[in-house]
């Protein structure tokens, strides 16, 4: 393995050398102001990454998955009803997380590689008219198979049904990445965490709450000590945490949204949508096709890429960590072997996606698949070339 390759693995993401140095850092007492001159731009930077005026946000030692967790068992109690989709790995594992906090999941099976079923929700919601259901889970960017949804939809759908369930959004793998509205799509959690869009290593799991979210964890029962968002804001209140903060993290990710900030955030979308759209290009030239079913739920962040029947897809990622020390996602779940996945988010740019994809070029000759050298390589030069 060259530790000189960028990763195409779809989280954790390349870390630009600034942000290294930010998270390394001396020890600082973390119940002294200059603890407050890291969190209150962290909480600010965030806040403006959602697109929100008054989301609430919080920043737990954890990764996304505790982000989910800080989501239900803030707002919930045994037995509630969720509705949720489920459409790959991590919808699934949000879903089996609901389960074991003895939460009633209604579960509508969704084809892996298509969006959330909006209309379906909604024939679901007008249904309960009693108002079981509590909470609507929505992955915003399923990384399992490179498919974004459309959560202003399921806000529609929310809305058309006149239904006052929470709308909780995984945003692991877009926030920061691709445009995400935490106010206009009405959402009442959102989730994410810092080795993905924030391009920092695995350690943080940050949320944001809605009013609404914030009087429900008034009310609900089920057990939180370690997520509680209301100690974190007590904490916060004071510049503090109510337990050690990784403070060398946290000023990572002040630098990471300075940077984000200086780039523009939708210019920061906007090379993620170029960078991918090479991929997409280079994966049409090879013959092969996205795990995505149409190109309205396109990922801009990861690109699921199947291969032919009878073909182990997991075979690419061994040789090319084998034999270029270059790292790719494998499939998971239901798709396991059946597609590899290159991630394209975070610290990116055109050439090193070149890199990557003339590697995974390499791999696949090698692995006698039918694919010509430099040709997916060359579909995305050509796009590049002509800049944004
Ligand atoms: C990575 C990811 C997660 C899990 O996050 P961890 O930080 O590994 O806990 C959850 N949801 C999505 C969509 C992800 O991509």
């Amino acid at each position: 393995m060259s530790f000189q390759n960028p990763v195409f693995i779809p989280g954790p993401t390349n870390m630009p050398e600034a942000i290294r140095q930010a998270c390394y850092m001396p020890t600082i007492d973390h119940r002294s102001p200059v603890f407050g001159e890291i969190l209150r731009p962290c909480l600010a930077g965030v806040r403006k990454v959602l697109k929100s005026e008054s989301g609430h946000i919080f920043i737990f030692p954890s990764t996304g998955t505790g982000g989910w967790e800080t989501a239900l068992s803030n707002t919930l109690s045994a037995g509630d009803g969720i509705l949720a989709a489920r459409n790959g790995m991590f919808s699934h594992r949000w879903i089996d997380m609901c389960q074991r906090h003895g939460l009633d999941v209604q579960v509508v099976e969704t084809p892996w590689g298509e969006g959330l079923p909006a209309a379906k929700y909604e024939e679901i919601l007008k249904a309960d008219t009693a108002h079981k259901i509590k909470a609507v889970l929505a992955t915003h960017n399923e990384t399992a198979t490179g498919v974004k949804s459309d959560i202003a939809a399921v806000r529609k759908a929310l809305d058309a049904a006149g239904h006052p369930a929470l709308l909780f959004v995984d945003g692991v793998s877009s926030i920061g990445s691709m445009d995400f509205q935490f106010d206009a799509w009405g959402v009442d959690v959102a989730v994410t965490g810092s080795q993905k869009g924030f391009m920092l290593p695995a350690g943080l799991g940050i949320v944001g709450f809605s009013e609404k979210a914030m009087k429900a964890v008034e009310t609900a029962t089920l057990p939180r000590t370690f997520f509680d968002v209301r100690d974190m804001a007590k904490g916060y209140a004071a510049n503090a945490f109510p337990y050690t903060p990784p403070v060398g993290l946290m000023n990572g990710l002040k630098l990471s949204l300075e940077m984000i900030e200086a780039e523009g955030l939708e210019n920061v979308f906007a090379r993620h949508r170029r960078i991918a759209e090479g991929v997409r290009l280079a994966v049409k030239a090879w013959g092969l096709e996205l795990c995505a079913a149409s190109p309205d739920v396109y990922s801009d962040s990861v690109s699921a890429i199947k291969t032919p029947e009878g073909f182990n897809a997991t075979d690419i990622v061994t040789v090319a960590a084998e034999k270029y020390g270059m790292a790719f996602g494998v499939g998971l779940g239901e798709v396991a072997g059946k597609v590899f996945r290159i991630g394209h988010l975070g610290m990116l740019t055109d050439a090193m996606m070149l890199s990557g994809l003339a590697t995974a070029e390499m791999v696949m000759v090698d692995l006698g698949l039918d694919v010509k050298l430099g040709s997916g390589v060359a579909a995305a030069q050509e796009f590049y070339r002509h800049g944004s």
